[in-house]
């Protein structure tokens, strides 16, 4: 119960619960324990991970019970550190080098510590006031960097897989849009032709467009893999065969995805012919790069984006490659007058006079409506520290990446990829005289077996089928000795299931005999 002190419960033995003027003294000395418990647990960290199962884990948080609070906050801290920090992933590590998960820059977090407590919601300009300037300016600071032009505008969004989901659908909405007998999909719903409607993006693009053509009413059966170069890289021949095919078959392309920067291999796709392609057939280029857009930021390779300025859109993710607190991303387009599609005017939030009266409501080009400030972290950090800075942290690691591949190309047992385009390594442990099928075994083996003792987190993919092993290299701090280290603790443990799989045969050969 919260009584008109803003306490909860009985006043005298609850802990202030509302954050105002009252408690602004409390709320700084309970956030000085919260930091210093931080400060305790990254400062003594000594594994990525501890190697706790899921059912470990399940087993920690279902014995606490929700409705029996602990009203104060030292048992809750340590109830915390129990049953989360003790056992989370912590991607600061240098040995963590599994997903696109950043190590994150101080003034991003910081950020997080004024955002919260003052709650701005970036829906409308009544909500948050000098936020939504923010907000915009990095929009267009992004927008600039990319080099869309004048015209471009665009919103913060959760993530990648918010601001693809963005692009498929103005992109959809665009093609109903352009028809004469359709009133537009915002109104009327699916034109008739929408079973004809083609998406085309690389085999290995981001699973998010499938998820997209589902929400859209597309499906999955609407996303046209097309096939790679030897460097995973689309290829824009077969692009080119397939757009030929859709006209062919009577099919309406509305959007090709390029990626700059693919999950698994860092490819980049060859930007500035798809673009020439999307021209000639009048079709929608949105270019996703949510790992590739911190090249942004880089002196050194910005040119591996050129042609990106060719896009309608652009998915953004700071939370990947700016080194930002999940979650922070954009989504772009050239011309500001596409938003519309996502523009819904509700009398009681953001009526139609406000935008004509020129009030900056971001909702109006958002799929969310109450919408965290997430973009002060990235104003921080470029406020503090600069582009630069980030540029040359990603810099380091792609560096890393390319001398960590010299490294394993010359391990006689093991099989690497690719030379890496970005910052990501896919390789697998292939000692002489294993089958294929025992490889796949031997290699998942050898990922949980690091996870469960905690030695470094590295992730997984199939490629061609096959089971291989990848590190996605984001930390600065991680240096050629670690990842040497790692693959040392994967000999090791390939190893051991080899033996044990020679051990483990000899009774069956003995029953036989
Ligand atoms: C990570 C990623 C996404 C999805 O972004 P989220 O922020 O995880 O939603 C989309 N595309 C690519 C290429 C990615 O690597």
């Amino acid at each position: 119960m919260i009584q008109p002190d803003g306490t909860c419960g009985r006043p005298t033995r609850h802990a202030p619960a509302l954050f105002n003027a009252r408690h602004a003294e409390a709320y700084w000395q309970q956030a000085t324990r919260c930091v210093d418990l931080v400060r305790r647990k990254v400062g003594s960290v000594e594994r990525p991970f501890s190697g706790a199962r899921p059912e470990e884990l399940r087993a920690l948080i279902a014995a606490i019970d929700l409705d029996a609070p602990l009203g104060e906050l030292r048992p809750a801290l340590e109830e915390l550190e129990r049953v989360y920090l003790d056992d989370a992933v912590y991607f600061h590590h240098p040995r963590y080098v599994a997903h696109l998960n950043c190590p994150i820059v101080l003034p991003g977090i910081l950020a997080e510590t004024i955002l919260s407590p003052i709650n701005s919601s970036l829906d409308t300009f009544d909500q948050s006031a000098g936020g939504t300037y923010i907000e915009q300016s990095l929009i267009d600071w992004t927008a600039s960097r990319i080099g869309l032009g004048q015209d471009a505008d665009g919103v913060f969004t959760s993530g990648g897989t918010q601001s693809n989901l963005m692009a498929l659908m103005i992109a959809r909405d665009h093609h109903g849009a352009s028809l004469d007998d359709h009133g537009g999909n915002k109104h009327e719903g699916l034109p008739a032709d929408y079973r004809r409607l083609r998406i085309l993006g690389s085999e290995v693009s981001h699973f998010s467009l499938q998820k997209s053509a589902a929400i859209l009413g597309l499906g999955y059966q609407a996303v046209m893999p097309v096939a790679c170069d030897a460097h995973y890289r689309l290829d824009p021949a077969v692009l080119k065969a397939r757009l030929e095919e859709c006209v062919a078959m009577d099919l309406i392309p509305i959007a090709v995805v390029a990626t700059a920067g693919t999950t698994d291999f860092g490819s980049i796709d060859p930007l500035e012919e798809i673009a020439a392609l999307c021209q000639q057939h009048g079709i929608w280029l949105h270019v996703d790069a949510a790992f590739g857009g911190g090249l942004l930021c880089s002196r050194r390779y910005r040119h591996r984006l050129a042609g990106i300025e060719q896009a309608d859109s652009v998915t953004i993710d700071y939370h990947k490659t700016f080194f930002q607190p999940v979650s922070c991303s954009a989504f772009l387009v050239r011309r500001r007058s596409d938003l519309r599609h996502v523009t819904y005017h509700a009398d009681y939030l953001n009526p139609l006079c406000q935008a004509e009266a020129g009030t900056p409501d971001q909702v109006n080009k958002s799929l969310q409506t109450t919408k965290r400030f997430d973009a002060l972290k990235l104003w921080l950090t470029l406020r503090i520290m600069g582009a630069d800075a980030l540029g040359e942290m990603f810099e380091r690691v792609i560096d890393l990446a390319g001398e960590a591949h010299a490294e394993l190309a010359r391990h006689p047992d093991f099989e690497v990829l690719l030379d890496p385009p970005m910052s990501t390594l896919v390789f697998r442990y292939r000692p002489a005289g294993l089958t294929d099928a025992a490889l796949d075994d031997l290699n998942a083996h050898v990922r949980s077996a690091l996870s469960r003792h905690g030695e470094a987190v590295i992730a997984a993919t199939r490629v061609g089928g096959r089971r291989y092993l990848k590190f996605t290299l984001l930390n600065p701090d991680t240096r050629l000795d670690d990842l040497t280290a790692i693959v040392e603790r994967i000999v090791h443990h390939g190893r051991d299931w080899c033996e044990a799989q020679t051990q483990s045969q000899v009774p069956t050969r003995a029953a036989v005999s």
